[in-house]
């Protein structure tokens, strides 16, 4: 569950070769990220014994406990709506455990449930609320434009700034709109189709991009279904997905560029590109090796193929120009979604000019009766104009150095087999004492710990996102130094009692 997975599971080459482009400063491992091979800050010192082991199963059952005992009108409201939500959830990403919880409203940092609880929001709607609530440019913006129509089917001028802007921090000259990440993921896969002739596309193994067939490939297959090292299995991520299509997509491992060069040889000619999160982001967080994307791109050209980056989690969280910017590695189509609304349900493709040819010229039909509706697109100017701005980075910045530094002087007083992974706005704390590189290395954490962090949050007041192992925090650009020192307060209590 890319930002909403719900399979218990969710919970290469060394360097770059010489002829290829050095890594930019930050084409590296981020803050917090162990070189390879390190102990991770508070793994247990060489020669400390080893404690006896937690009973995890009971920190969750306790906490577990105290959750609902918080909750009663979550709990009355989950049972009326099993009458008419299947489920009792609008998606099924909501279906939390224990309980889903119902919220009545958000403001600033924070969001309160149903039953009067404060909780500062760090779930940030999987990821989209980069804004926080209620943000006034945000509200100004979409309450401006509600009173002069939401929605016409014809183009708006915000469009052309919010293009202009998208441009300027991701490096593509041309874009289109859509509604859901899902949709950008889509067309993008369409596009590579539609500009190559070729039908088969590379995803990688543990990367969430929607829930469109193509992409239902491998998302989070179980260690029994993932195939040999170097040859992922294609294992469908949800049934209803036809094998015929499952067929079309081929599986390869991130920072595993031997595994893409070996499925463009098995398939010369017959490969359109390869889709990726340049930041791997529903497998808590992993970053590509350096040169690991410029290499990619030059490999996938080498084969007449493209390169995408799926920025939907990435984009304006792990920096103002995504991870394209952290990079500089610039692909031939880029999906934008979640934050770039401010909250609005809006999404964006961008591309080269020699790829939107052929949407510009009818060849590929990009269509949607929603897309760039004129709300969406005051709110995206709102958010790429007024909101995420640099000085807004820079207290990002601030917040996320002090959660960091928090988290991991926790996790070495305590002596826990953890570290700390950040990217901008997004983190996560990764319970293992070696860092992990792909999904094969993600697979093998044991969930419970990032379950019972996440209850141990929750009944603190800070709400992470449910699935703890498989998602990030994010810190909206209204946080301050108190929603995070509440946050490693709580991060405390819970190592105190695991360990
Ligand atoms: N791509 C990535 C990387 C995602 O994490 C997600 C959702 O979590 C999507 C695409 C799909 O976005 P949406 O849920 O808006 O369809």
């Amino acid at each position: 569950m890319a930002s909403e997975q719900h399979s218990p599971a969710r919970g290469g080459q060394d360097g770059p070769a010489p002829d290829l482009p050095a890594p930019t400063a930050q084409d590296v491992p981020a803050p917090g990220v162990p070189a390879q091979g390190a102990p991770a800050p508070g793994a247990p010192a060489p020669g400390v014994p080893a404690r006896a082991p937690v009973d995890l199963g009971r920190v969750i059952a306790e906490q577990e406990r105290i959750f609902t005992e918080r909750q009663p009108e979550s709990a009355r409201l989950a049972v009326r709506a099993r009458q008419s939500l299947a489920g009792g959830v609008t998606s099924s990403w909501q279906i939390t455990a224990p309980q889903p919880v119902w919220l009545s409203h958000g403001r600033g940092s924070k969001i309160y449930d149903v039953d009067g609880n404060e909780y500062v929001d760090l779930h940030g709607g999987y990821g989209a609320a980069l804004a926080g609530h209620a943000h006034p440019a945000i509200v100004e913006a979409v309450r401006g434009q509600v009173a002069l129509g939401t929605h016409f089917a014809q183009p708006t001028e915000d469009a052309l700034v919010v293009a202009g802007e998208l441009a300027r921090r991701f490096g593509q000259p041309l874009w289109r709109f859509a509604n859901s990440g899902t949709e950008a993921t889509m067309d993008a896969v369409h596009l590579m189709r539609a500009v190559t002739g070729r039908d088969l596309i590379i995803k990688v193994e543990g990367c969430y991009h929607g829930h469109h067939d193509s992409v239902q490939v491998s998302v989070t297959p179980d260690p029994g279904e993932v195939g040999p090292a170097g040859k992922p299995a294609q294992t469908p991520a949800s049934t209803g997905i036809p094998d015929a299509i499952i067929r079309l997509t081929l599986v390869a491992g991130f920072n595993d560029l031997d595994s893409v060069a070996r499925l463009l040889d098995e398939h010369p000619g017959a490969v359109a590109g390869m889709i990726i999160e340049p930041i791997m982001m529903n497998a808590g967080i992993i970053h590509p090796e350096p040169g690991y994307l410029a290499a990619l791109r030059d490999l996938l050209h080498t084969h007449g193929a493209l390169l995408t980056f799926d920025e939907v989690k990435t984009g304006l969280t792990a920096g103002p120009g995504g991870a394209t910017g952290l990079t500089g590695v610039v692909p031939d189509i880029t999906c934008l979604a979640k934050s770039i609304g401010g909250g609005i349900a809006v999404a964006a493709i961008g591309g080269s000019a020699e790829v939107m040819e052929h949407v510009a010229n009818g060849d590929y039909e990009q269509v949607g009766t929603f897309n760039g509706n004129p709300m969406a697109m005051a709110a995206a100017r709102a958010m790429l104009c007024e909101v995420a701005t640099p000085e807004a980075y820079q207290r990002i910045e601030r917040l996320r150095a002090r959660a960091v530094g928090g988290l991991e002087l926790q996790i070495a007083r305590c002596g826990l087999a953890a570290h700390v992974v950040s990217a901008g706005a997004k983190g996560c704390v990764v319970f293992s004492s070696q860092p992990v590189r792909d999904y094969r290395g993600f697979l093998d954490i044991d969930d419970r710990c990032s379950q019972a962090h996440w209850l141990f949050q929750h009944n603190g007041g800070v709400f992470l996102p449910p699935w703890g192992k498989i998602e990030q925090w994010l810190i909206s650009v209204q946080h301050d130094e108190s929603d995070i020192d509440r946050f490693v307060a709580n991060f405390a209590d819970f190592a105190r009692s695991i360990s």
